[in-house]
């Protein structure tokens, strides 16, 4: 596939997909049956609105391969999330899953709606409805959903119940619950320390001191917030965050607790009094060491690579960068650390839920941190040690160990 900035979702996924089949060198016939998803479900969600007109919104659930075990990834409710978008992201999904030795396959799925207009109420029958539209896809050893950009551990509580009035209780159809629920301790918080753990390593590597470091982080979410506590409490100065109405500013470090409660307080992260207002635009492109890009895809695109002057690149979101801006930030020598390492901490941690689901059992929270470190960590040496000996990308190289692993299970299978 040729680089281009214009390229879908699916398209992107699948440059980095190709570069890596091409260096592992497989046939052709396998790289098609890799690159395509196995399964693709689009279903219409009509809900009635609390004004009592029906509207019908577009449900799907993409698995992208079960080669190495059930489908898992979550779901996004944002008006962008359409078929090639969810397809990108359950491409992703199979990647990671493989990337961090999860026994899982790779899915997605997405509602195409703004779930920032619609009521609680809405949002309940809205998740009930696409539930039960896309349940006979799922099972607790088939596919397994999680939140996502735009969905938190309620939506999750609303698809457990929803999946449980038709086959029993079923903790495990769903990860990323509600702890009262069957949730895990230290669930919330995963994706976030997943990304510090992997900062924690690479500053390890590249002698970077962590106390007093700079770090930018767009997004105030699930993972941008999480983040922001946990490099905080590292000693790290997060000198700017964001959310979609726009960002705060402070160079000698935003008082991160203070900002968490203005958010609970229902500010909006740029009225916060302790800094100075930005917009998202601005903050990809602040003095700072470290910039963490933690709410949506492709806001570094081939405009404003040029101008990011951080050295290291943390993709706590899912796509946060055109494939040209990869080439153009690995081309200036920023070290650009990819999502589907970076970001793996939920899906670590949804591993952990879904275990202890199955075997009606709950881990005391520590056991939840050291064996995600234990095994972010490992990820993180491995694709370390293939960019070293290799000197390619850490996307090349995560990518090559996760295709490999893949093709490796088709392969075992017998599938062909
Ligand atoms: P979230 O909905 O909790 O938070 C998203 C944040 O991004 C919010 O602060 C929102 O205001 C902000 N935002 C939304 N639109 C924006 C825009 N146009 N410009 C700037 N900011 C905007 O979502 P999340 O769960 O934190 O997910 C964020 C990213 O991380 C997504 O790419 C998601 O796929 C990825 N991710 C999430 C998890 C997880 O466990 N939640 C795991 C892996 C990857």
């Amino acid at each position: 596939m040729e680089l281009k900035e214009a390229m879908t979702p699916f398209e992107q996924v699948n440059l980095f997909f190709d570069r890596a089949a091409e260096r592992l060198n497989l046939s052709g016939g396998l790289r098609d049956m890799l690159r395509r998803p196995w399964r693709e479900l689009q279903v219409q969600v009509p809900i009635r609105m609390d004004d009592g007109r029906i509207k019908v919104f577009s449900g799907y659930r993409v698995q992208h391969n079960g080669a190495r075990g059930p489908y898992k990834g979550g779901v996004r409710y944002h008006p962008a999330a359409d078929l090639d978008e969810v397809r990108a992201l359950a491409a992703l999904m199979t990647w990671k899953t493989a990337l961090v030795e999860l026994p899982y396959g790779g899915a997605k799925g997405g509602v195409q709606c703004d779930p920032g207009s619609l009521s609680i109420r809405e949002l309940n029958r809205l998740t009930r409805r696409y539930t039960l539209n896309i349940a006979h896809l799922l099972a607790p050893n088939r596919d397994i959903p999680a939140p996502d950009l735009g969905t938190n551990a309620q939506t999750m509580a609303w698809m457990m119940d929803a999946y449980g009035q038709l086959h029993g209780h079923s903790p495990a159809i769903v990860t990323g619950k509600p702890v009262e629920l069957g949730g895990s301790l230290g669930r919330e918080p995963a994706t976030g320390r997943g990304v510090a753990y992997v900062l924690e390593e690479a500053a390890k590597v590249y002698g970077l001191d962590t106390a007093g470091a700079r770090i930018a982080i767009q997004g105030f979410g699930n993972v941008g917030s999480w983040a922001a506590r946990l490099v905080h409490a590292m000693g790290c100065k997060v000198v700017a965050t964001s959310d979609v109405q726009g960002g705060v500013y402070a160079p000698n470090g935003l008082d991160i607790t203070e900002l968490l409660g203005h958010r609970q307080a229902g500010g909006a992260v740029a009225d916060f009094p302790g800094g100075e207002r930005i917009t998202n635009a601005e903050l990809l492109e602040l003095e700072c060491e470290v910039l963490v890009p933690a709410a949506i895809d492709n806001v570094i695109t081939s405009e404003n690579a040029p101008r990011v002057k951080a050295s290291y690149i943390l993709e706590g979101a899912n796509r946060p960068m055109t494939a040209v801006a990869d080439e153009i930030l690995n081309d200036r020598g920023v070290v650009v650390l990819p999502d589907i390492l970076v970001n793996a901490g939920g899906v670590i941690v949804s591993y952990f839920e879904w275990t202890q689901n199955l075997q009606e059992f709950h881990w005391e929270e520590e056991r939840v941190n050291e064996e995600l470190r234990k095994t972010i960590t490992k990820a993180f040496h491995q694709v370390r040690k293939r960019v070293s000996a290799d000197r390619i990308t850490y996307r090349q190289a995560a990518f090559e160990i996760a295709v490999e692993r893949v093709a490796r299970a088709v392969e075992l299978r017998g599938f062909v």
